[in-house]
């Protein structure tokens, strides 16, 4: 699509004139963050599979045993924001309540700093609210007074657009997947095991894989060193499988089924020796979301994200009248996009991270 409109130097984008040498150069400039990832291919991380049901072990390494005699499993926490850009998503660590007087936050450079992401997600409210109150004007409708709720589509649109959400908490711990037939181990199963990372958002950790934990006798309270069938089968009705739509169907249970357990048992070990040194420490160094970020680059980054709101913003607070700017300035970036993302986001407004150009199946599993 590009090269056909690189034959013209100038084409109307929105009846405004644009050099296309620059549309590129723009482009090429467009360096955000690096898509969700590890950066170490011993260290992989997990991608939502599509419509497959999958047998998986979570290590004990994590696993911490107290003197009470209870047990925890620590797995990683991070803040993160969720930013799209046209159809470029990805995420930016958030750096509100950390601590200050860590020396890491010192070296990095927040002491003493709020978090730019953070701050950018009010500057986002306040063009929802600028373009809610211009549409209110074009629409002749008070605000304040609106029974009929006329406004309420185009206020649910202009939140849709935010290109920076607020921070989420995601958890990060190793997995292994085992190859099965059935619920049967196979010849395959020992050796074929292999190790990744998953990230998955607070909450879907929580609420869906720790949840099958209500269905064993003695609840430990974490799934480590536990067999589970990880589910992303869906009924598509007829439409083609996508990863989007496994990771919302995904169930998480946990193996109780005392024979397969045993079945299971002579693999535990090696499961085991394959994660050992999928550690949290492991994680930050490897998965590039997690990465420590000065705060010169964290800031830049959102600086970047934002370049088209603060412009929009300028104009409105210059009095422009927002109704007659383009609703939305990344469409024409947007237009050159010829990839769709695939993106394997769980939340409603949660947003996997992959490059508009990245191959699909390219996403966080969240
Ligand atoms: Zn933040």
């Amino acid at each position: 699509m590009l090269k056909m409109l690189t034959k013209k130097d100038e084409v109307n984008v929105m009846s405004v004139k644009v050099n296309m040498a620059e549309v590129l150069k723009m482009r090429q400039s467009q360096e955000i963050d690096k898509p969700y990832g590890s950066s170490d291919s011993k260290f992989p991380l997990f991608k939502t599979p599509v419509n497959e049901r999958l047998l998986v072990y979570i290590p004990s390494l994590n696993v911490i045993e107290h003197e009470d005699g209870t047990s925890t499993n620590d797995v990683l926490e991070t803040a993160l924001h969720n930013y799209k850009l046209g159809k470029k998503f990805g995420t930016i660590t958030c750096i509100s309540g950390i601590d200050n007087d860590s020396p890491i936050a010192e070296i990095l450079g927040y002491k003493d700093h709020t978090c730019p992401a953070c701050d950018a997600v009010n500057e986002c409210w306040n063009l929802v609210n600028a373009k809610t109150e211009a549409k209110a004007k074009e629409l002749g409708v008070n605000p304040e007074n609106d029974p009929e709720e006329v406004l309420k589509p185009f206020r649910k649109k202009y939140i849709q657009d935010m290109v920076m959400t607020r921070a989420s908490k995601y958890v990060t711990f190793p997995i292994v997947v085992i190859p099965h037939k059935g619920n049967r181990l196979t010849g395959e199963s020992e050796s074929g095991m292999s190790a990744y990372y998953v990230t998955m958002t607070e909450q879907r950790y929580r609420e869906k894989v720790c949840a099958s934990l209500s269905t064993l006798f003695n609840n430990p309270g974490h799934i480590g060193g536990r067999f589970m069938v990880w589910d992303f089968t869906y009924d598509s009705n007829g439409a083609q499988h996508n990863a989007r739509d496994s990771a919302k169907n995904a169930k998480f249970n946990i193996i109780i089924d005392p024979a397969a357990l045993q079945a299971f048992e002579p693999i535990r070990a090696k499961a085991e020796e394959l994660a050992k040194e999928f550690t949290n420490i492991k994680a930050l160094e490897v998965l590039t979301a997690l990465e420590p970020v000065e705060y010169s680059k964290l800031n830049s980054s959102v600086d970047s994200v934002m370049k088209e709101t603060r412009k929009i913003l300028a104009m409105v607070s210059e009095g422009s009248d927002i109704a007659a700017l383009p609703s939305a300035p990344e469409k024409i970036l947007e237009s050159f996009s010829a990839t769709p993302l695939s993106d394997g986001n769980l939340g409603v407004t949660e947003i996997a991270s992959a490059d508009a150009n990245a191959t699909a199946g390219a996403h966080r599993f969240d």
